[in-house]
């Protein structure tokens, strides 16, 4: 792992070698997103009937309407902080924040009855920054949030999306209670949650009889929770047997993941946020930062506003965006353009003799080979190619190579590309040709946009992906999750069977393959491309259920059953950021009606189906201990991360093992006796040290 900022620790450093991106780095098509897909035309079959002991449900899909579009909202808003740590029911008072008075708590009349202000730290749900929150509650609302200023990201600061949280909580359009309702389009009727429940095991358990596992799918989200996301994987790979978990993720970050695992042999960025802040250049491609980043943004401003030593930001965007406009260099790329670009930079590097050859030579492999595609694109073919001007690129070169410490960062204008992969990889072989890794302020950072994407992917929430990073395709992998899932009988196992990803399941749904598709915290109605195709699929499954914090939606419009699911002060869980950071959001109120935690609604659905004691935790902290037991021994070993240590220390990086825990707590027990360190000193010296994970 690079460094974090602090001086490493006696620990030996395991040498392992980079494979670097070589043939594969060649420029491909770039449509933009979406592109790629497989398109089919109208399968004019209707998908067949059910084979349900229920007999009302044994029909075929008859096309329906569109959903009203007003006051249809884009699926959950917010989706992912108790004061007693870890347990779903909203504790007692905040503790007074560390050097602070404890503020005499307002009081607020509602409804005839005085509640108390009180505040609870959360996480923001809305990107994968990270960002600490403190929500005020008070007579089970939310009131208002603010940045927390114990929070390592953002110190206090926040960007304007969460200002709005409030209301978007509390919106008229909460979800409140299942409904089902008997032919589509057809009236929705209140069910209590035992009918709901049973009715769709009942046609999972049919479905499954008549077409096989892979007839069901689930499709779900960044916005969830680790432990909503652990829980879904469980139950959907391990127990009901297909791997066709995929997630709105897919759309943003696949890339990512397949960029890292092809350079470093394993998923998991490098860098942190502390890089940044002692980086001398970053080079952004792909990102409007600014807009969508801000409180990332706002540390490379600091960074390139030192009086001493400002950093140099190159922003690589076919528009002069507001990122693009604060930047010391901007290359105005043409669409499809980037990696010829990052050629031309790494030929101009090589041709002028500032790559780090003894790096390159002690970590790295592949190099020749990469070399001898550089050595193809000299700058003035990168520049025909890219529509950049030759100059700006031998100018970003030279920065980037001269740079004492300099940074790749990237995110959606690199990952929702056909070329997406060799984007990434591009942009890590220019930190690996020039030996910017694995110290301070140096590395290929990938942002993420969703709040709980980095999560998803430790759990496995890909369809390609089992929890601790680990490979469906890999039989070691699934004999090793199945083992310690300890699967009953009844349970089919990790299948061998590779799982449809998000454009494929779509393709499936229309075509028949898949029978059963259940919907979490997303509006793929909307979201995904296609938007006729997606809906014409949604037509033809046998069943939709839709598990959503908001009712209607355009999504549910196309639903079967609806489950009504906590948004994010509602529950307690975790969510890991764009570096690692792993935060508590801690429950603050009550859910509205008879709305649970996705994982607890996955958990009822597992018992219906026979597997109770399987997914029989008490809380969401049990569900975490269950989840970071599968990460021992991994890249993002989080086995030292409880829900009482985060909720007690704040966030934490991972990896940080049982081991990062017992010296952290050593750390703790001396500071009790000599009273000489205050909370966030130990909460940094909780933190992993520096380490190579890869
Ligand atoms: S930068 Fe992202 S995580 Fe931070 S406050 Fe803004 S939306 Fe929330």
């Amino acid at each position: 792992m690079p460094a974090q900022g602090r001086a490493a620790v006696g620990r030996p450093r395991r040498r392992r070698l980079r494979h670097l991106p070589a043939a594969q780095l060649a420029p491909g098509p770039d449509d933009g997103p979406g592109a790629g897909r497989r398109h089919r035309r109208a399968d004019p079959r209707r998908a067949r009937p059910g084979r349900s002991p229920l007999g009302p449900h044994r029909r075929g899909r008859r096309a329906r309407a569109r959903p009203r579009a007003a006051g249809h909202r884009r699926g959950r808003r917010a989706a992912v902080g108790p004061d007693r740590v870890g347990c779903d029911e909203p504790g007692g008072r905040e503790r007074a924040e560390p050097g602070r008075r404890a503020r005499r708590p307002a009081r607020r009349r509602r409804g005839g009855h005085v509640s108390e202000e009180r505040t609870v730290r959360t996480a923001c749900p809305y990107c994968g920054v990270g960002c600490g929150l403190k929500a005020t509650v008070a007579g089970g609302r939310l009131l208002r949030v603010e940045g927390d200023e114990d929070h390592p990201v953002n110190r206090g600061r926040t960007c304007a999306k969460p200002v709005a949280l409030p209301s978007a909580v509390h919106a008229r359009d909460r979800a409140t209670v299942p409904q089902r309702r008997d032919v589509p389009d057809g009236p929705w009727r209140d069910v209590s949650w035992d009918e709901g429940i049973d009715w769709a095991a009942g046609r999972l358990r049919s479905i499954v009889e008549e077409h096989g596992p892979e007839a069901v799918a689930f499709y779900v989200s960044g916005q969830l929770m680790t432990e909503d996301y652990y829980v879904v994987n469980k139950l959907a790979k391990g127990f009901i047997g297909t791997n066709s978990v995929d997630s709105n993720s897919r759309l943003c970050m696949s890339s990512a993941v397949a960029g890292y695992k092809a350079t470093f042999g394993s998923d998991g960025p490098l860098p942190s946020y502390d890089d940044l802040d002692e980086s001398d250049c970053i080079l952004l491609l792909g990102s409007n930062t600014a807009a969508c980043h801000p409180i990332v943004w706002s540390r490379i401003k600091a960074a390139q506003a030192r009086a001493d030593r400002p950093c140099q930001v190159i922003v690589v965007d076919p528009r002069r965006t507001v990122t693009a406009q604060a930047a010391d260099l901007h290359l105005p790329v043409l669409p499809g353009g980037d990696v010829p670009l990052v050629l031309g930079m790494l030929h101009a590097i090589v041709r002028d003799g500032l790559t780090d050859e003894r790096y390159l030579a002690d970590h790295t492999e592949g190099w020749d080979e990469l070399r001898a595609q550089v050595d193809e694109w000299p700058v003035e073919r990168a520049a025909a190619a890219s529509g950049v001007d030759a100059a700006l690129i031998e100018d970003a070169a030279r920065r980037f190579a001269t740079a004492g410490a300099a940074m790749t960062c990237w995110t959606m204008g690199a990952n929702q590309s056909t070329a997406g992969t060799d984007k990434n990889r591009a942009l890590h072989a220019l930190c690996l040709a020039t030996g910017q890794l694995g110290r301070p302020g140096a590395g290929p950072l990938s942002l993420t946009g969703q709040p709980n994407a980095m999560g998803g992917r430790e759990v496995g929430g890909l369809a390609n992906l089992l929890p601790g990073y680990r490979n469906a395709a890999s039989p070691e992998d699934r004999e090793a999750v199945n083992t310690f899932w300890r699967l009953p009988p009844t349970a089919a196992g990790v299948s061998e069977r590779p799982g449809l990803v998000a454009t494929d399941l779509v393709d499936a749904l229309h075509d028949g393959t898949v029978k059963a598709v259940w919907i979490m915290a997303t509006n793929p109605a909307v979201s995904l491309p296609d938007s006729a195709k997606v809906h014409e699929a949604l037509r033809r499954a046998e069943l939709v259920v839709v598990q959503d914090a908001y009712h209607p939606t355009e999504t549910t419009a196309f639903a079967d059953l609806v489950l009504p699911a906590a948004a994010w002060p509602e529950k307690a869980g975790t969510t890991t950021s764009s570096e690692r950071r792993v935060t508590l959001m801690r429950k603050a109120i009550d859910p509205p009606g008879e709305a649970l935690p996705d994982w607890r609604i996955l958990a009822r659905l597992a018992a219906a189906l026979g597997w109770e004691d399987a997914f029989s935790w008490p809380d969401a902290a049990a569900v975490h201990a269950e989840f970071v037991s599968l990460t021992a021994g991994r890249v993002c070993d989080q086995t030292g991360i409880t829900h009482g240590r985060l909720g007690r220390d704040g966030s934490v990086r991972w990896p940080f093992t049982t081991a990062d825990a017992e010296r952290a707590d050593r750390l703790r027990r001396r500071a009790a006796l000599t009273d000489d360190l205050p909370p966030e000193v130990l909460r940094a010296d909780a933190e992993a040290p520096e380490r190579a994970h890869h």
